[in-house]
């Protein structure tokens, strides 16, 4: 298995770590590297105001219900953080476990 792949996009030989994941692909990995795919998202976003506002929108009315409840244990656990002085000190994963992105 190669462990780099060129970049579609700025056509960089890059690790694979460095292209997200995508089931369908048949290496398993996007064919653009995460920069470029971050890049065409923030273009994408600014010329599409109107469809990215919307999308949004429609996303956090669908959502809410999950969405209250991440962000209720996400403040819970800041809270706890600070007064341990510990807040920005931890990676992220901990901070933020899967099962509460997924709601379930
Ligand atoms: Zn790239």
């Amino acid at each position: 298995m190669a462990r780099e792949k060129r970049c579609g996009v700025c056509k960089q030989l890059r690790p694979l770590a460095a292209f997200g994941r995508r089931s369908v692909s048949p290496d398993g990995r996007h064919p653009w590297c995460r920069g470029c795919v971050t890049d065409y998202r923030r273009r994408w976003t600014e010329t599409h105001r109107e469809v990215y506002r919307a999308r949004q929108q429609a996303y956090r009315r669908r959502n809410r219900k999950r969405l209250r409840q991440y962000n209720r244990e996400y403040q819970r656990r800041r809270r706890a953080l600070i007064r341990l002085g510990k807040w920005r000190k931890v990676p992220r994963a901990i901070v933020t476990p899967r099962s509460v992105l997924r709601g379930s």
